[in-house]
C-alpha cells in the first residue's frame, strides 16, 4: 500500500552545522515527489532521514500519521535505489534481485513469485541469468530497482539513480521509472539535481536552497509562477534571464521601469501596487517571452553574443546593459539569420514578465 509520507519541522545538525533548518511537507499516498536544488544543500541527508539511515536533530517523520524518528530502517518499508548500485558481481540478475528476499528468509515460492513479477516489469526475464558486467549500464540500474521493487516497499527513495548513466540513457531510464511508478502507483520520493528529470517525473517539485524549501508546486506552477529567483532561475532551459531595473516615476497603469534613475521608462508593467521611485526591480524574462527587432525603435538595444542551435529552436544570448548574465531569446524561424556581433533591439511581453523584489522575492500579481 502507498504511504503517506510527512515531515514536521525536520531539522538536521552536524556539530555546529546547520544542514535542513525546518522543512515541513506532506507526500500523498501514490504521489511521486522530487527533491531537487543544488548539489550540498541537503537533498541526501533529508532522504537518509525519511529512510531512517540518518539520525533526526529535531522534528518528526510520519508514515501513515505514525511517528517512525526510532523506526528501525527494515521496518519502515522503503525501498532505496542509490547513485552507486553495488550489485554482486558473482550473481546471476534473479539472484541479485532475489537475495534481499532470501536473507529476510521468505518462503521460496514467494521469492520466485515477486522476482518473475520484477523481472517482468522491468523487462529484464531475457537476462535473468546475465551476470551484471554482462549488462549495460542502464539495464544495471534496473536490476537495482528490480532489488527494491520485491521488497514491496511502501515508499520508494530514488537518490540521483540517473546520474551516473550518460545522457541518452538518462533519458531512456527517466522514462521507464515514469512508465514503473505508473504501473506500481508507489509513494515516490526522488532526489536529484537535473531539472530536466524533475520536470518530466514529478508530480510536485520540491526545491531545496541553502536547507530549506524555497518552494513546492507542479512542474508547470513552478515554471510558470516561480516565488523567487532562486526557483525562477533554477527551473527552465535555457535559465530565465534577468534584467535589474529601478521603479520609475509615473506608472499609473502600472509599474514603469526605468535602467537607472533618472532614466525613461523601458516597459510598464501590468502589476499592481506601486512601488517608490528608485525601487531596484529584478525583471525575470523567459526567452519565449522574449523578441529581437529594430533597434533604431527598440527601448532596449544590445549585442548577439552567440546562438545555440537546437534543431527545433534557435536562442540567441544578448547582451544587454543592466544584466550581468546576457539574456537568451527564442528566435521565430524568420529571425534566426541573426548572427553573433549583431546590434539588435530587445523586446519582451510585459504581461508574462516576473518581477523580483532585492531580496528576489517575486512580486509578480500571479506569483503564489
Ligand atoms: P546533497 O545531497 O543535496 O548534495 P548532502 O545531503 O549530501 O547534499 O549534504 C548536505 C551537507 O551536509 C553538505 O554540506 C555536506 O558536506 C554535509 N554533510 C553530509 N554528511 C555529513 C556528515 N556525516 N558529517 C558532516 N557533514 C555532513
Ligand atoms: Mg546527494
Amino acid at each position: 500500500m502507498p504511504a503517506t509520507v510527512e515531515l514536521r519541522d525536520v531539522r538536521k545538525s552536524y556539530g555546529a552545522s546547520d544542514i535542513i533548518k525546518g522543512v515541513s511537507l506532506t507526500v500523498a499516498p501514490g504521489e511521486f515527489v522530487v527533491f531537487v536544488g543544488p548539489s550540498g544543500c541537503g537533498k541526501s541527508t533529508l532522504l537518509r532521514m525519511i529512510a531512517g539511515l540518518e539520525e533526526i536533530t529535531s522534528g518528526e517523520v510520519l508514515f501513515d500519521g505514525n511517528i517512525v524518528n526510532d523506526l528501525d530502517p527494515a521496518r519502515r518499508r522503503v525501498g532505496m535505489v542509490f547513485q552507486s548500485y553495488a550489485l554482486y558481481p558473482h550473481m546471476t540478475v534473479e539472484q541479485n534481485i532475489g537475495f534481499g528476499l532470501k536473507l529476510a528468509k521468505k518462503p521460496a515460492a514467494e521469492l520466485k513469485a515477486r522476482v518473475e513479477e520484477a523481472l517482468r516489469v522491468l523487462q529484464l526475464t531475457a537476462l535473468r541469468h546475465n551476470k551484471p558486467s554482462q549488462l549495460s549500464g542502464g539495464q544495471r540500474q534496473r536490476v537495482a530497482i528490480g532489488r527494491a521493487i520485491v521488497r514491496k516497499p511502501n515508499v520508494f527513495l530514488f537518490d540521483e539513480p540517473l546520474s551516473n548513466l550518460d545522457a541518452s540513457l538518462r533519458g531512456q531510464m527517466r522514462m521507464e521509472i515514469g512508465k514503473l511508478h505508473q504501473t506500481l502507483k508507489n509513494t515516490v520520493i526522488y532526489v536529484t539535481h537535473d531539472q530536466v528529470e524533475a520536470m518530466t517525473l514529478a508530480d510536485r517539485i520540491v526545491v531545496f536552497e541553502g536547507g530549506y524549501i524555497r518552494q513546492v508546486g507542479t512542474p508547470m506552477e513552478l515554471y510558470e509562477r516561480p516565488a523567487n529567483r532562486f526557483v525562477a532561475g533554477f527551473i527552465g532551459t535555457p535559465t530565465m534571464g534577468f534584467l535589474e531595473t529601478v521603479a520609475a516615476h509615473g506608472g499609473v497603469d502600472g509599474l514603469a521601469l526605468s535602467l537607472a534613475a533618472g532614466q525613461p521608462p523601458i516597459v510598464t508593467l501590468p502589476v499592481s501596487g506601486p512601488l517608490p521611485s528608485g525601487t531596484p526591480v529584478t525583471l525575470g524574462l523567459r526567452p519565449e517571452h522574449c523578441r529581437i527587432s529594430d533597434p533604431d525603435t527598440a527601448a532596449l538595444v544590445g549585442t548577439v553574443l552567440m546562438l545555440e542551435r537546437l534543431g527545433a529552436d534557435t536562442f540567441a544570448f544578448v547582451d544587454l546593459p543592466g544584466t550581468a548574465t546576457p539574456l537568451a531569446v527564442r528566435l521565430g524561424a524568420q529571425e534566426r539569420g541573426v548572427s553573433p556581433g549583431q546590434r539588435v533591439g530587445f523586446d519582451f511581453d510585459p504581461a508574462s514578465a516576473h518581477v523580483f523584489d532585492a531580496e528576489g522575492n517575486s512580486l509578480s500579481s500571479t506569483a503564489c
